[in-house]
């Protein structure tokens, strides 16, 4: 019996090693560099310090191409294309559109324009408010790619907000796609686009496909012969967080700095250990058991016997007193 409550306090031994002994600290082993500060607008829409200011409402000297015209801090689209006179890779963009507020024409016909990021994929401006047209060339679309999730348009001659997140394609030495563009858009604070993987540069003509061009490119405002609006345009050059390797992964661990690589094998083999541990547990409790029901069964053949003997004593007398009785007896 003792053997066997000396087993069960070993099982939970093995099972509430203290957490501590066990606890890790994960360290990548990569030196990040401290992110650049940046001082944000006084509002969400205003430029933050980081940011390029591609027309404030004053002029239109960060753009060139087409006859737009500006009057009270606002620019309507004229005659041609306008593009940014510096050319982006990966960036945030704002900007601040309006269709005009008398309704004319229809469909694609009624405030359309585009921004093209890089000069070649357009994300679509389009009055869509109640204004039916097919759905990858509404508001909000990527061009004969996608239609946007939600149509999330204001009234004709309100003023309606795009936040673009646009991911420039990488292409490699020999000219092949390494990774396409992606595009997300905020359209009015709402989640139009979520990370839309491009096919292509946007056509009317022909189905999307990439040719390898420059890591960066103008951003370009469509004249499609309806005037539409714009102001507060601000764009940010996106760089990722640098960091570099300076070791392989390890974890702290009880003070110690282990590679996270014979960290895991020693975990394995804590496993392994615990598993064998368990096992022999398992095989020792049974042999207990069944030493101590061999025992009980020896003990109650051992009573079984003693208790034969006994009963063939008892009867010994009787056997003696069936004997034949003795002549006396008989008188
Ligand atoms: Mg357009």
């Amino acid at each position: 019996m003792n053997l066997v409550r000396f087993g069960s306090v070993l099982t939970l031994f093995a099972f509430s090693l203290p957490a501590a002994l066990n606890a890790q600290d994960y360290k990548s082993g990569i030196e990040w560099q401290m992110p650049p500060v940046v001082t944000p607008g006084a509002t969400d829409d205003a430029p933050p310090s980081d940011a390029i200011v591609l027309f404030d409402g004053k002029d239109m000297s960060a753009w060139e191409g087409g006859d737009w015209r500006v009057e009270d801090g606002v620019a309507y689209s004229g005659k041609g294309n306008i593009q940014t006179k510096q050319s982006f890779g990966d960036i945030q963009l704002h900007i601040e559109w309006s269709a005009p507020t008398e309704i004319k024409g229809e469909g694609q016909g009624r405030g359309n324009s585009g921004v093209y990021l890089m000069g070649l994929y357009e994300v679509q401006i389009l009055d869509s408010y109640e204004n039916e047209t097919y759905f990858d060339g509404q508001a909000g679309s990527v061009y004969k790619q996608t239609p946007p999730m939600v149509n999330a348009m204001r009234k004709p001659g309100e003023w309606n907000t795009y936040d673009i997140f646009w991911t420039a394609p990488r292409f490699k030495v020999n000219g092949d796609l390494e990774s396409p563009a992606c595009v997300t858009l905020v359209h009015n604070g709402i989640l139009a686009l979520n990370h839309f993987e491009l096919m292509g540069p946007s056509s009317f003509v022909e189905p999307p496909h990439y040719t390898v061009h420059a890591p960066t490119g103008p951003i370009r405002l469509q004249d499609h012969g309806n005037p539409v609006r714009f102001r507060n345009i601000w764009v940010r050059e996106l760089h990722p967080p640098v960091g570099k390797r300076v070791r392989a992964p390890y974890v702290l661990k009880g003070g110690k700095e282990i590679p996270y690589a014979q960290a895991e094998a020693e975990k394995l083999n804590e496993q392994q250990r615990r598993m064998v541990q368990d096992a022999v547990q398992k095989a020792v409790q049974k042999a207990l058991r069944e030493a101590e029901a061999e025992r009980k069964k020896q003990a109650d053949t051992k009573t079984e016997a003693k208790t034969e003997k006994k009963d063939e004593a008892a009867s010994k007398p009787e056997a003696e007193s069936g004997a034949e009785p003795s002549p006396k007896a008989e008188k």
